[in-house]
């Protein structure tokens, strides 16, 4: 077979980052869900912040196992690899993860889609074997991503039509920070989890200041775009096309893929970032409405509105809502529009 891709580049995992003073001996760092996660816990004895740090790894470690999509014991890969029609039991976690991600297909009218699986595979996205389809693969694989190809019964079981598959990667980091979140309310930690490219803001600083949130450039691995300021207890997440890709034949293919067309979303947006309550939820509309596109996207918050949103745009509009609190520019190439 030809190899037809030149170049692969596969990009950082944080896309926002924050800053409260935290010193380098409370952070703990693992590799999950492919990617860096950084655990930082705050106000406590060195022996407790250990302790939390543990529940926060352990809980990490389990939500990873059920959902990675190449490991042949997750839920992911059993479902993926079901019997069509069948009932294929999950643990309580899966099924709620995969009914938030339904809701989410449903009020994004599909742009975010859980079971795009078999065009992502197509591209290689899920192992870094990295082509570009023929249209009639891609096609014959749109035939399988249909919104209601796979259902949640009560029963923690999950039923799916031929050839219908599933990644949760749109959506796995941010559900896993509202475990993460659950774990140091009832500890009455404030901490701060970084989940690449996912932050959770967990608790307020003991100083009662607002945390302090960086976007990164999209234009610059190294620098930012704007930085913002939010209340505790918050997720907040970023999707843009240059975080993961491959390039051939000069032309840049990213890993956010449109369900109605089967390619890499061809966004007037560069970033999103949605700030929420709902860890799950930010996750999937900031892929959901990066597919979109600004106007859809802008449209899209102002009906939904229960979050707030900083858009980064192709001609670097930074659009943001109203609730983004002391957003300032940290590069002039941007400017900065309120959105009412
Ligand atoms: P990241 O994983 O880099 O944080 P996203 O949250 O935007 O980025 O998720 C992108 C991942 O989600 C892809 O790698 C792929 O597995 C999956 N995906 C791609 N397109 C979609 C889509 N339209 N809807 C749901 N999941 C998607
Ligand atoms: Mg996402």
């Amino acid at each position: 077979m030809k190899k037809i891709v030149s170049l692969i580049l596969v990009f950082a995992t944080l896309v926002v980052c924050c800053s409260c003073g935290a010193t380098g001996d409370d952070t703990l760092s693992l590799t999950a869900m492919n990617t860096v996660m950084q655990i930082t816990v705050f106000n406590n004895s060195k022996a407790e912040n250990e302790r939390v740090k543990g529940l926060l790894s352990d809980r990490i470690m389990d939500i990873d196992r059920l959902m990675d999509v190449n490991n042949p014991e997750s839920d992911v890969y059993i479902i993926n690899n079901g019997k069509a029609g069948s009932d294929i039991s999950v643990s309580p976690e899966t099924a709620d993860i995969i009914a938030k991600s339904l809701e989410a297909t449903q009020l994004t009218d599909n742009s975010f889609n859980i079971a795009v699986m078999p065009v992502v595979k197509l591209w290689g996205f899920h192992d870094g074997t990295y082509g570009v389809p023929s249209k009639e693969n891609i096609n014959k694989a749109l035939s399988y991503v249909k919104p209601n190809g796979i259902t949640v019964n009560t029963d923690n079981s999950v039923k799916k039509s031929m050839g219908v598959e599933i990644t949760l990667g749109g959506i796995a980091k941010g559900y896993l920070g509202d475990e993460l979140l659950k774990i140091t309310k009832a500890e009455g930690v404030t901490a701060l989890l970084s989940l690449g490219g996912n932050i959770v803001l967990c608790g307020d600083k003991a100083d009662g200041s607002l945390w302090s949130v960086g976007v990164k450039n999209p234009h610059d691995d190294q620098g930012l775009a704007c930085s913002f300021k939010s209340k505790g207890n918050k997720s907040v997440v970023t999707s843009g096309g240059y975080e993961r890709y491959f390039e051939y034949g000069g032309k840049t293919y990213h890993h956010i893929i449109d369900p109605k067309t089967g390619y890499p979303a061809e966004s007037n947006l560069l970033s999103v970032t949605v700030i929420g309550e709902c860890g799950a939820l930010c996750d999937a509309y900031s892929t959901g409405l990066y597919v979109m596109g600004k106007e859809k996207a802008v449209a899209f918050a102002k009906e939904n509105n229960s979050f707030d949103f900083v858009f980064i745009t192709t001609d670097n509009e930074i659009l943001y809502t109203n609730g983004v609190a002391e957003i300032e520019l940290s590069d002039n190439a941007f400017t900065l529009t309120a959105i009412q």
